[in-house]
């Protein structure tokens, strides 16, 4: 059994009568987290490979962390977009120095900071005199739950429940630069690509993919979106993945990890697009306020860190190599600290996740062939280590019922 019986039977029931059952809940409460370790309500002790979905990449509870956002919101929570603050200033100039060194909107989550490169790239077109623009985005991306960033996830666009969703959105095969090339045109405000396709199963999209897209938007004057949500924040071993591959994007979305715990996203653009949405185009209540932007520039601070992201590449090409060795699993995909296991036949992923829980191991199943493993990037040698053994006796374990 994991966690607390009584006590998760009782959120359980909550849940039941009271929330929105949007979600497939393990049962657990994770009550505490240090490092790359969570303890749950009975006091049992986990290693976490899943960050809280690529939230956590400095390790939870990381000093640098706890202390910004304590001093913060003991002097000031926000006081409005309508006034200055000094840590939201101070982190459009990290996000401009580390990245496309342009300007940036700050905002409150993924979908958001997607929902405002999707304005910007609307206007972009506009100015160009298109008068119905599109958007080009891969099968399989993900870019959140909003309308717009839902019309922009073509597997999970629900027409039927949702309709009708913003028009716009064209989707190419995700692997096939020429239908791409083909898919970009006059009316082309921007191509979206997610680089490292996280909640498909960690599918790295391929550099003659993401050469094609540059290609495409350079031809046509369209704008190339990337959504490092998940693949940012050193996820992959460099800062950003594109930094990773031979092309630059002209915009960038980040979030998940970016406000280290705390609900922060970010639309970033390169200098050449100028101001990007102007007076009354854009805003937002909470985005930029003090806490999440001083919790934002202390993960910066931890992850930016060259010793670490070098760590990210070595810690990643362990793991991978290791869990290739774990008998079981017949492929392993992705960059860094960002892994996917593809599962044997007969294997089911969600059983070995529900199965490496029961073992203290905090892993997740995107899909039932696929683990995927996003462990914080302060991950040691030793946990590494310690979390494919544990692993591979979970799979092991899962091969053998298979028989
Ligand atoms: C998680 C994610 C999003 C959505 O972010 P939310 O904060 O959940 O809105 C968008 N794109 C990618 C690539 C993601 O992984």
């Amino acid at each position: 059994m994991t966690g607390s019986a009584e006590g998760v039977e009782r959120l359980q029931a909550l849940e039941a009568r009271y929330a929105m059952p949007t979600y497939a809940r393990a049962p657990v409460e994770f009550v505490r987290g240090q490092g790359c370790v969570l303890w749950d309500s009975e006091g049992r002790e986990y290693l976490d490979l899943f960050s809280g979905l690529a939230v956590h990449n400095a390790g939870h509870c990381h000093p640098d962390v706890v202390a910004a956002v304590q001093d913060q919101v003991a002097r000031i929570a926000g006081a409005s977009n309508l006034y200055y603050s000094g840590p939201a200033m101070e982190l459009h100039e990290r996000l401009a120095e580390l990245g496309l060194g342009g300007r940036s909107f700050l905002c409150n989550s993924g979908a958001e900071a997607n929902e405002c490169a999707i304005k910007l790239v609307r206007k972009h077109a506009h100015e160009r005199g298109i008068e119905r623009p599109e958007i080009v985005v891969l099968d399989h991306g993900f870019h959140g739950r909003t309308l717009a960033a839902l019309a922009a996830t073509t597997k999970l666009a629900r027409e039927d429940l949702f309709g009708p969703l913003p028009e716009g959105f064209v989707g190419v095969p995700r692997d096939d630069p020429e239908a791409l090339s083909a898919a970009v045109g006059e009316r082309t405000a921007a191509v979206i690509v997610e680089p490292v396709q996280g909640e498909a199963g960690v599918h790295p999209i391929a550099d003659a993919v993401l050469t094609a897209a540059r290609a495409a938007c350079d031809r046509s004057g369209a704008l190339l979106v990337f959504d490092e949500i998940q693949t940012g924040m050193g996820r992959t071993g460099t800062f950003w993945a594109y930094q990773g591959t031979d092309v630059r994007p002209d915009v960038l979305t980040a979030g998940k990890a970016l406000g280290g715990g705390l609900p922060v996203g970010a639309c970033a653009i390169a200098p050449q697009l100028g101001e990007g949405l102007t007076l009354g185009e854009h805003g937002s209540t909470f985005a930029g306020g003090a806490i999440g932007s001083r919790a934002a520039l202390a993960a910066i601070g931890v992850l930016s860190d060259p010793d670490l992201l070098a760590d990210v590449g070595e810690r990643g090409s362990l793991l991978a190599e290791r869990c290739l060795e774990i008998p079981g699993v017949v492929d392993v995909r992705g960059r860094g600290l960002m892994l996917g296991l593809a599962l044997g036949e007969g294997l089911d992923a969600r059983e070995v996740a529900r199965g490496a829980l029961d073992a203290g191991l905090v892993v997740n199943a995107p899909n039932p062939a696929t683990v995927r493993l996003l462990p914080p990037l302060v991950i040691s040698e030793q946990e590494v280590v310690q979390g494919v053994d544990r692993l591979a006796e979970v799979v092991g374990g899962a091969v053998g019922a298979r028989g």
